[in-house]
């Protein structure tokens, strides 16, 4: 096996320290591997996407010694991938046109939680529009068995998802004409030939569905490990809609010292003095720690 292993930001604004945590773990499992990381920038979402930040990650980690391997991939260049991918899925029958407004959905949840059942979309347009004009393209999911999803977290354990009563059929192309991150990250990472994917826990949720549409494009599933997310003193995850700073750029030991000692990793007790001390420090630590014996 050859590894891949990417750091996948959204551009929403300047790196901060639990972006630095994700971004540095996929670093570190890349470089205990002998593997290749890449950077991919996940700029789909247009009206979240903050001009000039994608240029600031960039540089930050450069500026902090992690190196894309090759030429970073912007998802906004990607667009015809998608489509293709939803017409391979339209063609199989596997996705449906939906009609729900947002009010709809939140209506029959509301329902649903009153009656104590199930927060999935409950599926209304799997049976026709109903009339109604088509908004989105959702993706059916099976029932029974078929729906219980199950892959092993290296960070975080055995993980079982039920599709059918947790998530319901789930959209892969919004309302508002805007690929869904699903399925973007699924057609991406295997565009790319990644093995490994290294990320926060607070995508840990989203890992399923991925799987699921891996199963029904025909692509690998990759190994996954999500890190603990970085939370504030509210319990929050930090991230820049609650205020995270974006990071010092003069003093990367700093930030990558703490970012390293919440991966719960043991650099010893002599402060690295360069980046590239701390890096062999750090990669020998996550390679204890996650068990890798590097064959190359
Ligand atoms: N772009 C996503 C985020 O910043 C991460 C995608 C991924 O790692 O799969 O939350």
């Amino acid at each position: 096996m050859t590894y891949r292993g990417r750091f996948a930001p959204s551009p929403t604004g300047p790196l901060h320290f639990g972006s630095l945590v994700s971004a540095l773990a996929s670093w570190l499992d890349a470089r205990a591997h002998r593997g290749a990381w890449l950077v991919r920038i996940d700029n789909i979402d247009a009206p979240r996407t903050v001009p000039g930040a994608a240029e600031d990650i960039l540089a930050t980690l450069e500026r902090f010694g992690m190196h894309a391997g090759e030429t970073p991939v912007w998802q906004s260049e990607r667009m015809a991938h998608y489509q293709q991918a939803l017409e391979q899925l339209k063609s199989t029958g596997l996705v449906y046109p939906c009609g729900c407004t947002r009010k709809e959905i939140a209506d029959s949840l509301v329902r649903a939680h009153a009656r104590n059942t199930t927060l999935a979309y409950p599926g209304t347009c799997r049976t026709g529009l109903h009339g109604k004009p088509a908004r989105a393209w959702r993706l059916r999911v099976p029932d029974g068995e078929a729906a219980m999803i199950r892959f092993d977290d290296r960070w975080q354990g055995p993980q079982t998802q039920n599709l059918a009563t947790e998530v319901g059929d789930f959209v892969l192309r919004r309302a508002d004409d805007q690929w869904a991150y699903q399925l973007a990250v699924v057609v991406d990472d295997a565009d790319a030939g990644i093995t490994h994917v290294v990320r926060g826990a607070d995508l840990m949720d989203s890992t399923a569905r991925q799987i699921y549409l891996q199963r029904c494009l025909g692509v690998p599933t990759p190994e996954y490990l999500h890190v603990p997310v970085v939370t504030n003193e509210h319990g929050e995850k930090l991230s820049k809609q609650n205020g995270a700073t974006a990071l010092d750029s003069d003093e990367p030991l700093d930030a990558l010292g703490a970012a390293a000692r919440h991966l719960g990793l043991e650099l010893g007790s002599e402060p690295p003095a360069t980046l590239e001390q701390f890096y062999s420090a750090a990669t020998a630590a996550w390679a204890k720690r996650m068990n890798i014996r590097a064959s190359a």
